[in-house]
This record gives structure tokens, sequence and C-alpha cells, in this order.
């Protein structure tokens, strides 16, 4: 009795402790494990490289979600042998085969990508289980796909990012099959939340970037293979599937950045600069908005902590010089150091300001 009691109370401190450090059950599922209103057919997977829900009814995975920062890239040889049925599955689940994928016309496409886990044998292995691929067209693996992947590799090696990926498949209510098992997704989907190395779940802001691609399960030609024409916002990722992803992000801040679109080429093309007077500030801010090209932004204000104070969306679009003046009232809040974050359905940006009496 006396331990059930203890049990009891861990299980009732341990959210806390999640929300403070990292996830307790895995690196993988910092964001938190996605779930959508039918448990039955998510069967839970955590191994030492990835977790992820495996649907008995589809014989694919529902999400697959992993870590990722130049530490997971190595060096060691592409696993060689044919791709491994997944023995881990409860003994009453079909264990799909490498054959189940031969001469289908599709791919066996790697959620978590070979290259990505290299760093010892083993790990490379494991992205070779079937319950880590789904059936893409030749031209979303090798090109479309893999344009984002490389993109991956890029913000670990080059820009030292600490990623944390979500991937999966968005499926009909009858989908095609492979060899009368293996289902076919409609369209693949991403997410990727880019954060700085070794920075964690409690880091996350609203001007935190994140990625989320949809891409169809089609063919592609030469001048449509840029994941750049495919972003999306992971709220439009969360109605195509039914989860809710980022689910351990502050309920405030995950509505801020799953409502994001994130297209790189805009910020590079026009840059966003955004001016807050004065500062510090009693009662009126006025915010000068340039380069954010958009119908109607949301202002938020987030204190020191992070925390999300107030939203408020407005509607008035940048004009003609290129700029959007709003006038936003502080005059109710508290002595202190704030930040101002404006965000719009490609972008974000944040700036602090003081507020004085
Ligand atoms: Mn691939
Ligand atoms: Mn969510």
């Amino acid at each position: 009795m006396k331990y059930f009691f203890l049990a009891f109370i861990v299980f009732l401190i341990s959210p806390s402790i999640h929300a403070q450090q990292q996830n307790a059950m895995s690196i993988h599922l910092e964001m938190g494990i996605p779930l959508d209103d039918n448990a039955s057919n998510d069967y839970l997977i955590i191994r030492p490289q990835y977790a992820l829900s495996y649907n008995q009814q589809l014989n694919v995975a529902n999400w697959i979600s992993w870590n990722l920062h130049r530490g997971w890239y190595g060096s060691v040889p592409r696993y060689s042998g044919n791709f491994i049925a997944d023995t881990s599955l409860p003994a009453e689940f079909y264990k799909v085969k490498h054959s189940d994928y031969t001469n289908s016309g599709y791919d066996r496409g790697h959620m978590v990508r070979s290259e990505e886990r290299t760093a010892t044998d083993e790990d490379n292995r494991s992205t070779f289980l079937l319950t880590n691929i789904m059936p893409q067209t030749p031209t979303l693996n090798q090109q479309t796909w893999l344009s984002l992947e490389l993109e991956c590799e890029r913000m670990c090696k080059n820009d030292n990012k600490e990623l944390f990926v979500i991937a999966g498949g968005v499926f009909g209510p009858n989908p095609k099959r492979l060899n009368t098992v293996v289902s076919v997704p409609d369209s693949c989907w991403k997410i990727i939340v880019i954060l700085d190395s070794g920075q964690r779940l409690k880091d996350i802001t609203p001007s935190t970037r994140v990625i989320a691609v949809m891409m169809k399960n089609g063919t592609y030609t030469s001048g449509t293979t840029d994941w750049k024409q495919y972003t999306t916002t992971v709220d439009a990722i969360e109605q195509s599937t039914g989860y809710d992803f980022l689910s351990d992000v502050p309920k405030q801040i995950q509505s801020i950045i799953e409502a994001k679109n994130y297209v790189s080429v805009q910020e590079t093309l026009y840059p966003i600069v955004l001016q807050v007077f004065p500062n510090p500030a009693r009662q009126l801010l006025t915010l000068s908005l340039e380069g954010m090209h958009t119908e109607g932004v949301i202002v938020a204000i987030v204190d020191m902590m992070g925390k999300v104070l107030e939203k408020s969306f407005t509607e008035s679009s940048i004009g003609v010089d290129g700029q959007l003046k709003i006038h936003h009232d502080i005059s109710h809040l508290p002595i202190g150091a704030y930040s101002i974050v404006i965000t719009s359905t490609n972008n974000s940006i944040a700036v602090p300001f003081l507020k004085n009496d």
C-alpha cells in the first residue's frame, strides 16, 4: 500500500518534471507524444535512435519522432542488407517484409533518414527496420523529400542547430496497399522544430522557427522538387492527421508556432524590420513593421519567462510604402521588461521593450 501511494505521488509530479527538464521517456519525445482520438491503433515504440507510433491496421507508422543534431551524423557505411522486419511488434501484428515493396513501383522511403543515424552501425541499421519505412514514389523519395533532408543536414552541420523532427503520412479511408498489406500514403508530411545546439522544450518561445511541409505522394518533375514549395502549418497537418503535435509546448506558444508557415526564401528576399518606439514606453507603443508581406498579423506580448500575456489579430495590411504601423496600448502592463512578437502566416519577429511609469 505504501509503495502504491509513493508511485501515485511520482505519477502526480512527473508532468512538471517533464516540462522543466527533458522528456523522461526519451529525447525523441521531447515535444510530447502525439495523440489522436483513437488510441487503439497507436502502438508506441521507443528506441535509442527514434520513437514511433505504429498502426497495425495500416501496417505503417502513424508518426515517427526524432532528435537531430550534428552528433548523430557520423561516418559508418550505409547498412547493406535487405530492409528488416520489425520483430519487436506484438505477435498478433503483421510484420512488413522487404519483399512487400518489391516491384510495387514505390521506394522504401526512410522516415529517419539513413544518413541521420551514422554514428554507429547499430544506429544506421535501426533506420532499415520496416517500421521506419513508408511507401514513397521514387521522385518524392529521391528528390523532393530528400531536398528537405539535405536542408536538415545543412542546419545541423553548418548552423549547429538541434532539430526535433516528426514525420508521417496522410491516408485516405481505403488506401492503396502494397502486396495487400502496406498502406500507401496520399501525402507525406514533416514537422521540424529548429533550436540551437543543446536547447530543449523549455527554450521554445513564440519566435521559435518551425518548418512544416505536406508533399503529395506523386510524381515530381524538374522545377517542382524544392521543399520550400510545399510549406504549410503544423495546424494544417494536425487537421489532416487528427494528431496533436508539439503537445508538451505550453498551449499559448503552441498556438503561435503552429500557425506559422516558414518560408526561408522570403526571409532572405525581404529582411523583416520591426521598430518599437518610444522605448521605454508608458502608455502607447508604436510598432513599425517592414518587409512582412502579409494580410494581417498577430501581435503578442511575452514576458521575460517567455509566457504569452496577450495576443491580438490586426487585419491592417502592409501599405505601398512597404510599412505597417500598429499602435498598441500597454498602459495596463506592470512595469518591467517584455517582448513584442509579430507573427504572420509566413514569419515571426520579436523585439524587447521596457514598460516604465
Ligand atoms: Mn529517402
Ligand atoms: Mn499541437
